[in-house]
């Protein structure tokens, strides 16, 4: 894909910016979106952070404006004619976008402006009084303004609801559904979303006119930016596993997906006792608690965070280097939109997951999704079934994803490599047993693998690819 931006039909104010910024190519979602946004046309686009997203529907969205004119209301007041709105669900996502709609608008004369909560609301109905072309909102703020009289949206032409999943996920369908109740019936509506729910769907139906499907979530996971590789490992071992790779490879900046927030807190609190900086991120700390989480992360003090998909979900966090899911998530799309983190145009990345034999339906169900196989490599000295379950799980009752199970008291393993498993490590009452999630199919009963089933279990993982153990 070698396709210049012009030839997609952009102005030369547009592509000029796109120079300066830097940017050779398009990326697949603009290569696609692009040409069609500047069409007119509606469209539902499968695309995650990373790929390229903003771009592709600011810069026809600008296009659009700066070559259509104004649509005129007679009942809105003069300076009010917001053209276009850009619906976001966090402020740091509106930030960063309405950052690019002045980036990219730079030699056009429209003008944006930034709306969301937990800030005064004085300063924005100044901003919105002086005259907006653009608006880029969070929907709780927007609708306080709607209320308060101070917007006024009579006039969009263009509705953009970026990270719809998201915005859904947060609770806002029902301020979606009242924003959209005051837009003009006829206007363009771009819709990008990085998952496909069925509430998404309904959403879509109801809002999108024979839109255009743009899909570019798996042409992503299969860049070859990002380097994708599986390492399987007893589950009791990931965590020694993950301190290894931290350590081994000098790691500054990794974030680590888990699927409960409890497993969360104590992977985090299990690699600080190992000597590297991590925190945990979840949905319920409070918004200044991750704004600071995120940036110990940011500025490197924090090597590893540790986050659940739904609260990295709310982190605007990116480019990064190592990505690891500690456990394989329930959904295959949501592996996916987690190694989306990494590698974004231009710069290359790594996506490692932890796999234990108990996951194999998963990784399964995530290698039909890419339509290929991701390469497994053992590594040596984490070989699966070296390492013989701590006595604490090794029950026939112990809960899937028993990585989580060895903290519950008792002896602890007594390999070497468990040397961190101190039961004072977490200095908290023997947690109840975390249980993973299970996987779209119900798993069976799980085969506890004994030391002597090692071979076995390695087996499982056995690849071409593979080397060592
Ligand atoms: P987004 O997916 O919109 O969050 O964008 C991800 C990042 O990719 C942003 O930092 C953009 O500056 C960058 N970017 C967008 N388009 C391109 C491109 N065509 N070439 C290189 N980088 C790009």
């Amino acid at each position: 894909m070698s396709q210049s931006f012009s030839a997609l039909g952009l102005s030369a104010e547009l592509t000029r910016v796109v120079a300066e910024q830097g940017y050779t190519e398009p990326t697949p979602v603009q290569a696609q979106a692009i040409p069609l946004i500047l069409e007119g046309r509606d469209v539902l686009a499968g695309a995650q952070t990373g790929t390229g997203k903003t771009a592709g529907f600011t810069l026809p969205l600008l296009q659009r404006l700066a070559t259509m004119p104004a649509r005129a209301d007679a009942n809105a007041q003069p300076r009010q004619r917001v053209r276009a709105l850009i619906l976001t669900p966090t402020r740091e996502l509106a930030a960063q976008i309405e950052e690019s709609v002045r980036t990219y608008g730079k030699y056009m004369k429209l003008k944006s402006t930034l709306i969301y909560g937990g800030v005064n609301i004085n300063p924005q109905i100044d901003a919105l009084r002086r005259g907006v072309d653009i608006l880029v909102a969070t929907p709780g703020r927007l609708l306080d303004h709607l209320q308060q009289k101070t917007l006024e949206l009579s006039n969009v032409e263009i509705l953009v609801l970026d990270e719809a999943d998201r915005m859904l996920d947060m609770g806002f369908i029902r301020d979606i559904r009242r924003v959209l109740a005051v837009l003009p019936a006829k206007r363009q509506n771009l819709l990008f979303s990085a998952t496909f729910s069925d509430e998404i769907r309904k959403l879509a139906d109801g809002l999108l006119h024979n839109p255009a499907m743009v899909e570019v979530a798996r042409r992503n996971a299969e860049s070859e930016l990002v380097a994708q590789r599986v390492h399987p490992v007893d589950s009791w071992v990931k965590r020694d596993l993950l301190v290894h790779l931290v350590s081994s490879g000098d790691w500054k900046q990794v974030l680590v997906f888990t699927r409960m927030k409890s497993g969360a807190n104590r992977l985090s609190e299990y690699l600080c006792k190992a000597g590297i900086e991590a925190t945990a991120i979840h949905g319920n700390k409070s918004q200044p608690a991750r704004t600071r989480a995120l940036a110990g992360f940011k500025d490197g003090t924090v090597r590893v965070l540790v986050a659940t998909d739904i609260a990295a979900r709310g982190l605007d966090i990116e480019e990064l280097p190592h990505v690891v899911n500690f456990e394989l998530p329930n959904v295959p799309e949501d592996y996916v939109h987690r190694i989306g983190r990494t590698g974004r145009a231009g710069s290359s990345g790594e996506a490692l997951s932890l796999v234990s034999a108990e996951e194999r339906p998963l990784l399964a169900a995530i290698e039909k999704l890419l339509t290929r196989r991701i390469d497994k490599q053992i590594v040596e000295g984490f070989e699966p079934g070296k390492t013989p379950q701590p006595a604490a799980t090794a029950t026939p009752a112990a809960p899937r994803g028993s990585h989580d199970g060895n903290r519950r008291g008792g002896s602890p393993g007594r390999d070497a490599r468990n040397r961190g498993q101190a039961p004072a490590r977490s200095g908290a009452p023997a947690p109840a047993p975390v249980r993973a999630a299970p996987p779209q199919s119900p798993p069976r009963a799980p085969q506890r693998p004994r030391a002597d089933a090692g071979v076995a279990t390695a087996a499982l993982f056995r690849s071409p690819a593979r080397r060592g153990g």
